[in-house]
């Protein structure tokens, strides 16, 4: 194949791959050689490699046998030289380059757009996040920095997206001296394989070691991309040392984040670490009590019933966003339809939401989940084995399966492969008391729950 095939196979490219992610993976890669079935290019970083082969190495095949070159394999090596020159080429960048990624005070340019409703007085605290909702004031306040980074993480739709919104407002307000950045992991992940393509890693670095106050969220997001953690690992270094805050939220506490490295782990524990905890009633009763506020400003003359809100909290129970859409949707219904708000209404409108919320957790799925936990096969749940290492993940999920689900002991013994109620109620009360003395299986528990109910 000529270097003009892989032209015309980069045109057909565009079209199956979009042209961002074209211009992201596909631009970059330069054909090294194509022999003995296959297709080898070089690619900036083995990261970069990685990402292409999982995502459209398919793609490329296919393509290149549509243009009369098949290969059976493509396969990706880190170019020394676009690398080498990656690290040293910035050096000699035009003085303006640099100025193009400054920022000046504000986060629309290099970070993500803040969402304006996001905002502290928006924010309802209750007990389950009052901790994250203190230490989130506290860096709002923009006085020196006494923990770092301020680690945030809880299931989804529970307010740390919001929190981190909420930090920039205020900062903006507070201290519009401080260059503050806002982004998702992945949006930082993004850039920086743009600066690599772009040969502009020097610029990348500049601009991230020049902010004031830096928000990651979702970091859960960079666990198993290696080059990503590693930059982050720089800048979250760098930063530190300028004793420049950090916040950062994740799904699950920085113990919990499978292939995340040690050191960036016990780093990001260094801080605060805070948990926002599942909503309880009286939170999300606020919630919508707050919201209807907003609504009956944009719907005037639409009346609700006693009763409504209160069964709403009772029954949306898995997220706020959800609660939120609930809301929305009822207003929105019945102002077309000229009704007032009532539980009648509520079922026709929300019969959808409401029966989600009612799907039951199943026993096999605890299985699963602490399977998967404790790195034991699903069939071992079931079956025989007495070996302390997988009877008593057994029993951790024979006890949840008794918290968390409606099912009685026989019922749950014949999802464990037909065992006795005795030996469940055994399982059952060997968890509890080992739970009083065994700090980390309790923590383990706690964990799975959580991860269950999200
Ligand atoms: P996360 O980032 O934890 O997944 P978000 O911050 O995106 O969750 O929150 C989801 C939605 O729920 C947003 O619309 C947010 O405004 C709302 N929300 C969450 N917690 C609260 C709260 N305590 N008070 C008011 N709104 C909240
Ligand atoms: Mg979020």
């Amino acid at each position: 194949m000529t270097n003009d095939t892989w032209g015309q196979v980069r045109e057909e490219l565009i079209k199956r791959v979009g042209k961002n992610n074209y211009t992201t993976w596909i631009e970059p890669l330069r054909l090294s050689h194509l022999r003995n079935g296959v297709a080898s290019f070089e690619v900036p970083t083995t990261f970069f490699g990685d990402w292409v082969s999982r995502n459209f190495a398919d793609h490329i095949r296919g393509q290149l046998a549509v243009a009369g070159s098949p290969v059976e394999r493509v396969e990706f090596t880190v170019g020394a030289a676009a690398e080498r020159s990656a690290a040293t080429k910035p050096a000699a960048r035009p003085a303006a380059k640099a100025g193009r990624a400054r920022v000046n005070g504000t986060d629309e340019v290099s970070g993500a757009q803040l969402e304006q409703r996001f905002t502290f007085d928006n924010f309802v605290v209750g007990k389950p996040n009052e901790l994250a909702h203190a230490a989130a004031r506290r860096v709002a306040e923009g006085g020196p920095v006494t923990f770092n980074p301020l680690f945030l993480y809880g299931g989804v739709g529970l307010g740390k997206t919001h929190l981190m919104h909420a930090i920039a407002h205020e900062l903006k307000v507070s201290r519009p001296d401080l260059h503050v950045l806002y982004l998702s992991a992945e949006q930082f992940m993004y850039r920086f394989v743009q600066a690599l393509r772009d040969r502009q890693i020097m610029d990348f670095k500049e601009l991230f070691r020049s902010v004031d106050v830096l928000m990651v969220d979702d970091v859960q997001f960079i666990a198993g991309k290696d080059s990503t953690q590693e930059e982050f690992f720089h800048t979250f270094n760098a930063l530190v040392d300028q004793n420049k805050q950090i916040v950062i939220s994740a799904d699950r506490a920085p113990g919990e984040i499978k292939d995340l490295e040690e050191r960036i782990r016990s780093r990001l524990q260094c801080g605060l670490v805070v948990d926002l905890h599942p909503t309880d009633y009286e939170l999300r009763l606020g919630i919508l009590q707050s919201k209807l506020e907003h609504y009956s400003n944009q719907y005037r003359g639409l009346t609700l019933a006693p009763g409504v809100l209160e069964f709403l909290a009772h029954r949306i129970t898995t997220n706020v966003r959800v609660l939120e859409g609930a809301l929305m949707r009822l207003f929105a219904f019945a102002s077309l339809v000229g009704r007032e708000i009532n539980l009648d209404l509520v079922q026709e409108c929300l019969s959808d939401i409401l029966r989600s919320s009612e799907k039951r957790l199943t026993i096999e799925e605890i299985q699963r989940k602490v399977a998967e936990h404790y790195n034991v096969r699903l069939s071992d749940m079931i079956g025989p084995k007495r070996l302390r290492t997988i009877a008593r993940p057994r029993q951790v999920a024979m006890y949840l399966s008794k918290q968390m689900t409606s099912r009685s002991l026989p019922e749950i013994g014949r999802r464990f492969g037909g065992r006795d109620h005795t030996t469940i109620m055994h399982g059952i009360r060997k968890i509890e008391e080992l739970m009083t003395g065994d700090g980390q299986l309790a923590d383990d528990v706690q964990l799975l729950k959580r991860l269950l109910q999200s």
